[in-house]
């Protein structure tokens, strides 16, 4: 019997981790996740314990590792705001020197790599939507620097890799994602509003609301993710992968608003330093690389998140 394709997951515990471990498990993979639980939940690695092929590794990615691989996505890396600028330092070290580690996990195995990058590298755009080949408008300096350089500085370090060492890479830079999986205490936009308006608490807009996001559902994504790896060849220029339908952060929390049903108010606090005005992919590398549009519109998106919340919140018991 040939031997099962061994996927490893970094930051498998998180919120994009937990859906493509469990999408990984189902296609047969034997899974190892890697995660040193910084933003990654408890809950998830229960749960996925129950799985024989799967298998929890609680490890640092700033440290080598060594592993038997066939294929690695590298994914750790806190990516709410809050969580990654709680500990900056840390977090620039985890994109460097985790991707680092992986590359060199990659090399010695003969492995493709798979790296989660992001809109960030983009910064504050100029450019509008953000195509592959825009550089970005990037502070080195700032609270959001850690997270944005520490992504730009990985993604340099993968093309180097490619270019001199041959390793096999690909970069997918992937816009905000939400979906069912997700912390109540993450600090996304998503998130946030479905747990104040399930809790009937105000739903806190930073600023008037007016800056855009283009959300995309978590099984778009990891349908992307997983076209991207798959696909034969050497494929190592970034792709972005989102959902370009865009939208005003006061309508998402409306939104939010109509399909809870909550009376919440919208209140509208100080704007947070430095955030992007606004953010759209143009997904036109990823649809004639891949053949890979998002399938799933916010409405639809947004049914089974709150239904996933108020589980997790323990507004009710189960989903039917
Ligand atoms: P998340 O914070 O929910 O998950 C990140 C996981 O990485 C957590 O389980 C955390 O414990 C783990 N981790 C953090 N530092 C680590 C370290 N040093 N060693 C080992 N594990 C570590 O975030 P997410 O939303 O699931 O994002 C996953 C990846 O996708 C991140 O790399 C993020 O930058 C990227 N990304 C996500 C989005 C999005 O909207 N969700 C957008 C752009 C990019
Ligand atoms: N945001 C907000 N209220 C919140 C959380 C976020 O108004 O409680 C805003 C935030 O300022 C940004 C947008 O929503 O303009 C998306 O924020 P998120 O943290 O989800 O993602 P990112 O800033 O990384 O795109």
């Amino acid at each position: 019997m040939a031997a099962r394709r061994v996927s490893l997951v970094t930051g498998g515990a998180g919120f994009v981790g937990y859906n493509l471990c469990h999408r990984l498990l189902s296609q047969g993979d034997e899974v190892i996740c890697l995660d040193d639980m910084t933003s990654g939940m408890p809950q998830h690695v229960d749960e996925l314990q129950r799985h024989e092929r799967f298998h929890f590794l609680r490890h640092d990615v700033c440290e080598p590792v060594t592993l038997k691989v066939d294929r690695i996505f590298n994914l750790a890396c806190p990516a709410s705001p809050p969580a990654y600028q709680a500990d900056p330092i840390k977090t620039v070290l985890t994109s460097v020197l985790g991707v680092r580690n992986m590359l060199e996990l990659a090399l010695a195995n003969d492995a493709r790599l798979l790296h989660a990058s992001t809109s960030e590298v983009y910064g504050d755009p100029l450019e509008h939507p953000q195509r592959e080949s825009y550089n970005g408008n990037v502070k080195t300096m700032g609270p959001r620097a850690c997270y944005d350089e520490g992504k730009r500085c990985a993604e340099t370090l993968l093309h180097d890799y490619h270019r001199v060492r041959g390793a096999d890479v690909r970069v997918a830079r992937i816009f905000n994602t939400y979906g069912p999986g997700m912390r109540t205490d993450d600090g996304r936009a998503v998130s946030n509003f479905i747990v104040q308006a399930l809790a009937g608490e105000d739903l806190t807009v930073y600023g008037d609301g007016s800056y855009t996001r283009s959300f995309c559902y978590v099984d778009d994504l990891i349908d992307g993710i997983l076209r991207l790896m798959e696909l034969d060849g050497d494929h190592s220029q970034p792709v972005n992968l989102g959902n370009p339908h865009e939208i005003a952060i006061k309508e998402l929390a409306e939104l939010v608003l109509a399909a809870t049903g909550s009376q919440s108010r919208i209140v509208h606090l100080a704007n947070a330093v430095d955030d992007p005005k606004v953010r759209c992919p143009d997904i036109t590398r990823a649809t004639a690389l891949l053949g890979w549009r998002p399938k799933v519109d916010i409405g639809d998106g947004l049914r089974p998140t709150i239904d996933y919340f108020r589980v997790l919140t323990g507004t009710v018991d189960t989903v039917a």
